[in-house]
């Protein structure tokens, strides 16, 4: 059984105005994520993984424009103002960006950091209440109360990530995006902070969107996985099902890419993720597919249900009545590479 959604995002789309032409870094895209649930969500850089968890959150650069809906307890967070989507931000919505030092005051000690993003979302807090609800998080994430009144650079990158982590967590929010978090750290520290989050999850049941690039990590620390190429969701999942047995050619070549990182042999994913101003027609995989069918270079993909909780955007899953003559021979090599050129 899936948890109760905390989230449910419905054909999001998140466009970025350039001088170029308009990027559509995230494209119809759905997907739920439960109370106490970690969702990982993979793909190559490029791909719109960033653009996905902010747009959820309503933290979108200027430029950037959504549609589409994000329910949050009933409401719809795109097209929320400002000021509204501020309040929710902290107590509800949580991120974690990849770099700590830009959001730690170097001239505040870490008491003051915790005392302020309190106090601004919980003002009825009493300074007693306020400095155990600190400490108690802190202690989860490893840091001693001895710390509690030392400045960001008297730690190392790795405490500093924990303590930035401590401060979104201590508002206890509902749904917590983690965007790279442990991507700067060394591996040791990366383990720790992932089994913390995870923790603290089944504490608070939070509901946790992990973006990462590192297969390994969502194996570990997520229930399900989203795989995201092109601005889509590729596929979906349970991570141990679709990493045991991958329904999107996409995630065979990601899969395979990483364990040639652990077996030391070179196996990358030919050619780059396409440009989304102007990304391949029909299946924005086709060009670099392994797999690739004569309907991919012609037919938007449908997305299908495979399995409970299980869906992939792949002509190889069906449904075969859409499908026209010949459109499941190979695609030929020249093929791909005209398409790849396009
Ligand atoms: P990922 O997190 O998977 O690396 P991003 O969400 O960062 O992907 O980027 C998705 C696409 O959106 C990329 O083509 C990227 O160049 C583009 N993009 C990201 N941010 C901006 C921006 N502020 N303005 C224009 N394009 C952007």
């Amino acid at each position: 059984m899936s948890p109760t959604p905390v989230v449910s995002v419905r054909d999001l789309r998140v466009y970025y105005g350039t001088p170029r032409g308009t990027v559509r870094a995230v494209d119809h895209v759905s997907l739920d994520i439960g109370e106490g649930e970690v969702l990982g969500l993979v793909g190559e850089s490029g791909c719109g993984k960033s653009t996905l968890g902010r747009g959820i959150l309503g933290l979108l650069p200027e430029g950037a424009v959504s549609d589409g809906e994000v329910l949050y307890g009933g409401r719809n967070l795109v097209g929320m103002g400002a000021k509204e989507l501020r309040r929710l931000r902290g107590p509800d919505l949580g991120l974690i960006f990849q770099e700590p030092m830009t959001r730690l005051n170097p001239v505040m000690r870490i008491e003051d950091h915790f005392r302020e993003t309190l106090q601004q979302h919980e003002p009825g807090l009493s300074a007693r209440e306020l400095r155990t609800r600190s400490l108690e998080t802190l202690g989860r994430m490893g840091i001693p109360p001895t710390r509690f009144r030392q400045y960001p650079h008297e730690f190392s990158g790795g405490m500093r990530q924990r303590i930035m982590i401590a401060l979104a967590l201590v508002l206890r929010p509902k749904l917590l995006v983690a965007d790279e978090p442990t991507t700067s750290l060394d591996v040791i520290v990366e383990a720790q902070i992932l089994g913390i989050l995870s923790d603290l999850r089944q504490t608070f049941g939070t509901a946790l969107l992990l973006i990462t690039h590192n297969l390994g990590i969502v194996a570990e620390a997520c229930d399900r996985v989203a795989v995201m190429y092109a601005g889509q969701i590729a596929e979906e999942g349970d991570a141990r099902d679709v990493f045991a047995d991958p329904a999107h050619p996409y995630t065979r070549e990601l899969l395979r890419s990483t364990i040639s990182l652990e077996t030391e042999e070179l196996h990358s994913i030919p050619g780059s993720p396409p440009n989304l101003i102007d990304p391949p027609r029909a299946c924005r995989f086709h060009p670099r597919c392994p797999s690739a069918m004569v309907v991919c270079a012609e037919r938007n993909p449908i997305e299908q249900r495979i399995a409970h909780g299980r869906r992939v955007l792949c002509w190889l899953h069906g449904p075969e009545e859409l499908i026209p003559d010949g459109g499941t021979e190979p695609l030929e090599r020249e093929e791909i590479a005209v398409a790849d050129e396009a």
